[in-house]
């Protein structure tokens, strides 16, 4: 190790931000002279949600050395192949969004321009029966890619469904098995370098100081270091994400586990339906400017399919990011770092991601501006794309059955955004190069999910053989059906694969 090397990384806070955190340094950084604290509170406690993850946690899973099926099994987890989004568009609409692509692209004309072309000659099913995991989920049905299947099965993408504070814990016995001091206290204080303005300690309710020379803010919304103490500044994105609540509550299973989230948007907000192999994870995420805690508490209780576990849990949030999310020398991770409502399940990929930025631009004690600011670019980077995303299912719709849709119709978007829909709408085209982040098939599927219909398709489109494309498709498709009525159902698969050891 170097003179200058980190020998000391102080991880605040063991929500999944700071376990996840915790388990990939022990992975992918040089422990021979590094010790690393993780400090919780049992007081405070976790944010105690978040439960659908998206298909990059598959990477995560790999890079910390576990077994996804031990993960599973550890976490009551299920498989996850899209989000089904209920009313969205207009009442009564539905559509999916699957993850992996749509179809197969030809002579490198994307999919989907086929998809549009056609669409005009004759009436198409909806594009999800394109989509591996679209076919899979509408049957049910689970199967696990290798490497040597034949396709379409290669294309099915999928992730998880868990509870993440049994992820956290299995993360926290990994960690806690490579090496991490895990400290439980609450942070009272912290002291900084008057020349430097880095922070040198915290300080824990029963006087202990403990010292770091690399912070990672995981302490949740308040962001203890990054903002407490660095006042690093707060973008607020309200105006466009007005949903600034959350009522979650669990309900036993009534059925197998479906591998797929469910969103209905309500009148002020949406609900989700989370199947893990225990219990169905409900919630209901409100504009407060809308609806009441009680009128949306009543909201989330009427659309239940069974009895309530317990009473609701109710918790407030801003949209938007930390101004940096790298300050002095604190990183802030997780919820610390901002948020994004969970409608597209991507809080835990923002942790993961920016893990993994950290890991690329990992300082050393000289802490050089140009690796923060690059991770502070990075990081701007991936929370607006974020961010335009989920804007998007807000703004393309043609609801007016309330003032918040109508609010949210009218809305204007990021320029960003603006130029993506405008884009689409005139050719369907799509550009997503370099982004880490929701590929064409998710913009298409939302896009085409909630009503815009491009005027017309790319002229290549066009150039193709019109019967040709015609048959190829209706091919295709009866290829994903075939290979999806193949597989075992999702139920059976989790029983012979990962099956619960532990009741939650
Ligand atoms: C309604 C809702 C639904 C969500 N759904 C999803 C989803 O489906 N998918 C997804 O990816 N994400 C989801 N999220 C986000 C997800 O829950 C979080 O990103 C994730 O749990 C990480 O949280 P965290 O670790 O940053 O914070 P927390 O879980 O809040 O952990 C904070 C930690 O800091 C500690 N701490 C705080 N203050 C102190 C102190 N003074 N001293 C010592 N310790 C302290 C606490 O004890 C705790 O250990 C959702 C969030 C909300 C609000």
């Amino acid at each position: 190790m170097s003179d200058h090397a980190i020998r000391r990384i102080v991880i605040v806070g063991g929500g999944t931000a700071g376990w996840m955190a915790a388990a990939a340094f022990t992975s992918l950084l040089d422990q021979r002279e590094l010790e690393i604290v993780l400090i919780e509170s049992d007081e405070i406690g976790t944010v105690g949600v978040g439960e659908a993850t998206i298909p990059p946690l598959q990477a995560f899973n790999h890079m910390i050395g576990v077994n996804e099926d031990e993960v599973l099994a550890a976490s009551q987890g299920s498989f996850k192949l899209g989000i089904e989004f209920v009313g969205w568009g207009a009442i009564g609409e539905r559509y999916f969004h699957p993850f992996g692509p749509h179809g197969q692209d030809y002579r490198g004309v994307l999919f989907h321009q086929f998809y549009l072309r056609e669409a005009k000659r004759r009436p198409l099913p909806d594009i999800r029966e394109w989509s591996m995991s679209g076919a899979a989920a509408e049957l049910g049905r689970f199967a696990r890619p290798a490497p040597n299947s034949p396709m379409p099965l290669p294309q099915l993408s999928y992730a998880f469904h868990f509870d993440a504070g049994l992820y956290a814990q299995f993360l926290r016995r990994l960690s806690e098995k490579r090496g991490v001091q895990r400290v439980e206290g609450k942070i009272v204080d912290a002291t900084t370098n008057s020349s430097s303005g880095h922070i040198q300690s915290v300080t824990l309710a029963d006087g202990r100081a403990i010292e770091g020379e690399l912070f990672i803010d995981c302490s949740g919304f308040r962001g203890l270091l990054i903002e407490e103490k660095l006042d690093t500044g707060y973008e607020d994105w309200s105006h466009w994400l007005p949903c600034d609540h959350a009522a979650a509550v669990a309900t036993p299973l009534t059925g197998p586990p479906d591998p797929f989230t469910r969103s209905t948007a309500r009148s002020a907000g949406w609900q989700w339906r989370i199947p893990l192999q225990h219990r169905m994870g409900n919630g209901l995420v409100y504009s407060s400017a809308h609806w009441s805690r009680e009128q949306a508490e009543e909201q989330l209780l009427q659309n239940l399919e069974a009895e309530p576990q317990a009473q609701p849990r109710h918790l407030s949030f801003t949209a938007g990011r930390r101004r940096l999310a790298w300050n002095a020398n604190v990183v802030s991770l997780g919820l610390s770092s901002g948020f994004v409502e969970p409608l597209e399940s991507t809080s835990i990929h923002l942790v993961q991601s920016g893990i993994a930025k950290l890991i690329a631009l990992f300082p050393d004690k000289r802490f050089n501006p140009i690796e923060r600011d690059e991770y502070n670019r990075q990081m701007q980077e991936v929370f607006e794309d974020v961010r335009d995303f989920i804007i998007l299912h807000y703004k393309a719709t043609r609801r007016d059955d309330s003032e918040f849709w109508n609010y949210c119709r009218t809305m204007e978007v990021p320029e960003s955004l603006a130029t993506m829909i405008e884009l689409w709408r005139a050719k369907g085209r799509i550009f997503r190069q370099g982004r880490e982040l929701f590929g064409t098939a998710s913009w298409v599927a939302v896009l085409l999910g909630q009503g815009i219909m491009p005027e017309e398709q790319e002229p290549a489109a066009n150039a193709m053989e019109e019967a040709f494309m015609s048959n190829a498709m209706d091919q295709m498709r009866l290829s994903y059906r075939r290979t999806a009525e193949q597989m075992p159902t999702h139920v059976d698969f989790i029983a012979r694969h990962c099956a619960a050891r532990q009741q939650a």
